[in-house]
């Protein structure tokens, strides 16, 4: 995502005019005067937002704003409309199409800042990580899963007016969603939400101030609420209230006479947008996950383990604790996968690999750093607890019984082992990660040279 807003407009005028707000804004602006121009422009440069005009010389706004939404990697890219005529099911028309809001032209400076500024600070996870299509697939991202929404919890803070209680109702009949209402303008009102909204729906009253905004802005950093999206129903009397709004935090406006209709839309849409994010997030915490571990035997991989070594290093030297760490490579593995083939050969595996793990003490830690080979990092251990450590993991390989499938005698294997120590107090400045496991490799070398099933202890003079 390139980070620019294009400006779609056939007027040359209008064009101008708004770069020139825009840029005095500090955005950066790209240009188109048609439909067609526009989605060469958007496939090309991935614009974060785009501003088309309601009047477009090739296209109805409406079918250009789906023609965005179904090119690869846009179905949610912002698009804002700005037209002449912004009648009330005009509005309705491209917010159903898709829009993210629809402007009255002659615009409100402040406002169209204001809402380009909130789309920019609010733009969908993955358009934030500005991830390759790779990299995004490989962390399991997809694309299209914004038109999916499961049941939400939308909370309305009201003022209690006759007025507002009849809308609730009438948005309460019209949601598939779930709906509660909670008396606003109280101390107690946060403490009355009893689980984290998708969206709040705030009505601020005629003539609302300071203390209306201090509150909204309360409500947009709360525990509670600062993941919900808000949608603000405002008194259109009061000019200047939107862009206030917006830069507080607030995702939507809708006046107070707003279609109930447009309110349900604007709704659904945040709820759907707070949806897909957070789908993303979960996609993105899933893939960060799988980037450091290892999907055969679920233990944590090379990456994962040599990181976590850089930071025990860092911890001991800063403790003068030494640390130990042992490689442990099963023995005469090949044997296995030729006697009883590769499937089973996963299975010993991972077997072998949950029965290491559960021998080790709490804070130890194991990771799979090749086929048959493991890791295992012991903070705050010395050459004694390594010893006593690599002895008890070959015993447990010694016992480890595996029933195989179709096979009637339990297949048992052994371990080779080879450690060392991590000494800070004796070579701080020379401890390195890759370094250590070939020291720990040497060690493993040794044990097996030696007969297998043993371990060996790497002295180096220092350590
Ligand atoms: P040594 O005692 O010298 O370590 O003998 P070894 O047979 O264990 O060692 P070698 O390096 O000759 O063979 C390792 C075998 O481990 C060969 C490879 O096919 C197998 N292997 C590595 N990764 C996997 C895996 O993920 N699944 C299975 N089933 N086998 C694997
Ligand atoms: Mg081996
Ligand atoms: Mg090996």
């Amino acid at each position: 995502m390139s980070g620019t807003i294009l400006i779609v407009d056939g007027l040359a005028t209008n064009r101008i005019v708004l770069k020139v707000k825009l840029s005095a804004a500090y955005f950066s602006v790209d240009q188109a005067s048609t439909a067609a121009e526009a989605v060469a422009a958007i496939l090309r440069d991935r614009p974060q937002c785009v501003l088309i005009s309601g009047d477009l010389p090739d296209r109805a706004a409406g079918d250009l704003i789906r023609d965005i939404h179904a090119l690869p990697g846009c179905d949610r890219l912002p698009v804002l409309v700005l037209t002449a005529t912004c009648t009330p099911l005009r509005r309705l028309d491209l917010l159903r199409a898709g829009a993210e809001d629809v402007m009255p032209r002659p615009f409100c400076d402040k406002t169209l800042l204001a809402r380009l500024r909130s789309m920019s600070r609010h733009a969908p996870v993955e358009a934030d990580l500005n991830l390759t299509t790779g990299t995004a697939e490989a962390l399991g991202f997809a694309e299209a899963q914004a038109g999916f929404t499961s049941r939400g919890l939308i909370v309305a803070l009201h003022s209690g007016t006759a007025r507002d209680q009849a809308l609730c109702r009438r948005l309460a009949q019209g949601t598939a969603h779930r709906f509660e209402t909670v008396r606003a303008g109280h101390a107690e009102m946060l403490a009355g939400l009893r689980a984290s909204p998708d969206v709040l729906l705030v009505f601020l009253p005629a003539g609302a101030g300071e203390p209306e905004l201090v509150r909204l802005a309360e409500l947009c950093g709360a525990p509670q609420t600062r993941r919900s999206r808000v949608l603000a129903v405002m008194d259109p009397a009061d000019d200047g209230l939107a862009a206030k709004l917006l830069d507080l935090g607030v995702h939507d406006i809708a006046v107070q006479e707003a279609d109930p209709h447009e309110i349900t839309l604007r709704l659904d849409k945040l709820l759907r947008a707070k949806q897909a994010d957070d789908t993303q997030k979960a996609r993105l915490r899933t893939g960060l996950h799988a980037a450091v571990t290892d999907p055969l035997t679920g233990l944590y991989n090379r990456r994962y383990a040599l990181s976590q070594m850089a930071r025990m290093i860092e911890t001991s030297r800063a403790s003068g604790q030494p640390f130990a760490l042992m490689v442990a490579d099963l023995d005469h593995f090949k044997a296995v996968n030729d006697t009883y083939g590769h499937a089973a050969g996963d299975q010993v595996l991972t077997r072998i690999a949950h029965a290491l793990r559960d021998a080790l003490r709490p804070g130890d830690s194991l990771s799979r750093i090749g086929g048959e080979e493991f890791l295992v990092l012991m903070p705050q251990s010395g050459i004694a607890d390594a010893r006593a450590m690599a002895k008890h993991l070959c015993q447990t390989v010694r016992d480890t019984a595996i029933i195989l499938p179709g096979v009637e005698a339990p297949v048992s294997l052994t371990v080779s082992i080879g450690a060392t120590v991590a000494n800070p107090a004796l070579r701080g400045d020379t401890l390195d990660p890759e370094a250590m496991v070939a020291e720990a490799d040497h060690a493993l070398y040794a044990a097996k040279s030696g007969g297998r099933d043993m371990a060996t202890i790497s002295q180096p003079s220092a350590a």
